[in-house]
């Protein structure tokens, strides 16, 4: 799968565009996306093979319609059917009825972390992009022309030379060390959690909800972290893999160290959450199986996503508690963010202002999430106030218009991308609905046409002013004119970024040269001057 094409001696010096330090979810996403706009980065991974280590039970958020734009939902599923809203989650161990909810913008994704990671790393070798496995990023520096990386491959030591590099790295991440960037944040120690794949008898399985009957307690629904004054249980029977036992418990931090994780401790540590036993059985079928503690947290975020030529994505610019399986979410659509912008400036078809653009639509992004994790962590402990706030929070939850907040907050679809008027069309600024458009007689739906990830001009006015006015950029753009079929979310033509983000939106059945005015301001802004 992998290619290792790197030199094998230390006085080698070659160059690429971009080097992405990291081939993780992030890191092979990038290269996915750099890939599609005509950049074929290296991608540097320290580890020989893909960690056996499970981290995301599933994707939750608006990065489900970001993969179906990319043709990958449908990979991950087997089915091309489009990606649809969920009737209910949970936040903070409280149901979220989203049922009611109009125009619900929550999707879920139940696949694990080590399937992405598969598809992407599959994705990005069929694009061409350049993996090299068991190489790892050792040091940088970097000057006006851009980044010189130290390199340990296989091989020995070696030098590369790129205009630009991504850290990808993860939490860690040397990349935003070397470069000086902060990471302020907090760590907090007082938690362990403990999970482990285990088997759970059918007589202790609940028939109407699919959770744990526990005898001497009661139901735990199935896939929702469900609090108790002791702390937090949550039960996942993922299908077709063995089920999920976790705990959360809170105690002293008094230096002392947890005994080693056992499915003994997980017994344990359920009696102590309940107060009952719960008679699990180990897993069956092969491994390897799951045994993971984990103690405290990191809430983290760079405080500059660039110095200079480096940028970060992904866990390397935020971490934050795990809680409604936010991470992906928020990674994933960094690297789609700035995918398109970087390649545009490698190409030479944009100024290095539109890489600033990616702070600034992006940090706010991950404040929004360290906000909803630290939310969430605190409807979570122990303690009577708590008890009470959820009391509270839970009537309000019960409100759709409150359930809906919730939801886009979740999703990532809570914040509005500035697209430099303050009178802009309301769908300017946000992800592009998923209209479907009758054209040479077939019907298409937008996130069809994003799979090439090009910009995307759909004109649906009778007398397709704003094609023509984008004609100039056909090189660029990929201008569509035709019918909207089903909802039109009351817009006659929009143009959308790669990154599915409408840029400009009229609903005028024939726009004014005011608007085409805007229209062209767009254009150059996002993708340059008319050829
Ligand atoms: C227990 C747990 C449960 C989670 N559950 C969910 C969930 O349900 N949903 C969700 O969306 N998210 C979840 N997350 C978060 C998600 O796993 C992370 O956000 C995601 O892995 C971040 O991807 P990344 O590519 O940025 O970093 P990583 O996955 O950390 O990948 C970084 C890669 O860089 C490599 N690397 C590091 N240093 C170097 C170097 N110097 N040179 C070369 N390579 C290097 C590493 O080997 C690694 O492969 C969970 C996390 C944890 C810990």
């Amino acid at each position: 799968m992998s290619t290792d094409t790197s030199p094998q001696n230390s006085t080698d010096d070659s160059s690429t565009d971009v080097l992405i330090a990291g081939g993780g979810p992030n890191g092979l996403m990038l290269a996915c996306e750099l890939s599609l706009a005509g950049v074929r980065p290296v991608v540097l991974e320290r580890l020989t093979a893909r960690a056996e280590e499970n981290r995301a039970n599933g994707l939750v958020g608006q990065v489900v319609r970001v993969l179906d734009h990319r043709g990958l939902h449908e990979r991950l599923t087997g089915s091309a059917e489009p990606p649809r809203p969920v009737p209910g989650f949970v936040f903070g161990a409280l149901p979220l009825d989203l049922s009611a909810v109009e125009d619900n913008p929550l999707h879920i994704l139940g696949v694990p972390q080590r399937r992405v990671e598969r598809a992407l790393e599959e994705r990005a070798t069929e694009l061409g992009a350049e993996i090299r496995r068991g190489h790892e990023l050792t040091g940088l520096s970097q000057d006006a022309e851009g980044v010189t990386a130290e390199i340990a491959g296989p091989g020995g030591p070696y030098r590369l030379r790129a205009r630009y590099l991504v850290g990808a790295d993860g939490g860690r991440s040397l990349a935003r060390k070397l470069c000086g960037i902060g990471f302020p944040g907090v760590t907090r120690d007082d938690t362990i959690s403990r999970s482990a794949h285990v088997a759970i008898p059918e007589s202790l399985i609940d028939p109407a909800t699919g959770g744990l009957d526990v005898p001497g307690y009661g139901v735990v629904p199935p896939f929702m972290h469900h609090r108790t004054e002791h702390g937090l249980i949550a039960y996942g029977p993922f299908p077709g893999r063995p089920a999920i036992l976790t705990t959360m418990e809170w105690g002293g931090s008094d230096g002392s160290e947890p005994p080693p994780m056992s499915l003994d401790e997980l017994r344990k540590s359920v009696r102590r959450v309940l107060g009952v036993d719960l008679p699990f059985l180990p897993p069956e079928g092969e491994g390897p199986h799951l045994l993971r503690l984990l103690t405290g947290g990191n809430t983290r975020l760079a405080d500059r996503y660039r110095a200079g030529r480096v940028l970060l994505v992904g866990d390397a610019a935020h971490v934050h508690s795990a809680i409604g399986g936010p991470g992906l979410n928020l990674g994933l659509q960094d690297t789609v963010n700035l995918g398109w912008k970087l390649a545009a400036v490698v190409r030479g078809q944009a100024s290095e202002e539109l890489l600033d653009t990616y702070e600034s639509e992006r940090r706010p992004a991950a404040e929004r999430v360290v906000m909803h994790t630290q939310a969430q962590s605190a409807l979570i402990a122990p303690g009577t106030e708590t008890t009470a706030l959820r009391v509270l929070f839970g009537e309000l939850l019960r409100d759709p218009g409150n359930a809906r907040h919730i939801a886009a907050t979740m999703a990532g679809s809570d914040v509005r991308y500035d697209m430099g008027s303050a009178d802009a069309h309301p769908l300017a600024g946000r992800f592009a609905p998923d209209l479907t458009i009758e054209v040479d007689g077939g019907a298409v739906r937008l996130a069809e046409l994003a799979r090439a990830a090009r910009p995307l001009l759909l004109d649906f006015t009778g007398d397709a002013a704003a094609a023509k006015e984008a004609s100039g950029r056909q090189d660029r753009v990929h201008i569509v004119t035709g019918r909207c079929s089903g909802s039109s979310h009351g817009v006659s033509a929009l143009l959308v970024r790669p990154d599915g983000y409408v840029a400009w939106a009229s609903s005028s059945p024939e726009p004014d040269e005011g608007e085409l005015g805007t229209l062209r301001t767009a254009l150059t802004r996002w993708f340059g001057s008319a050829t």
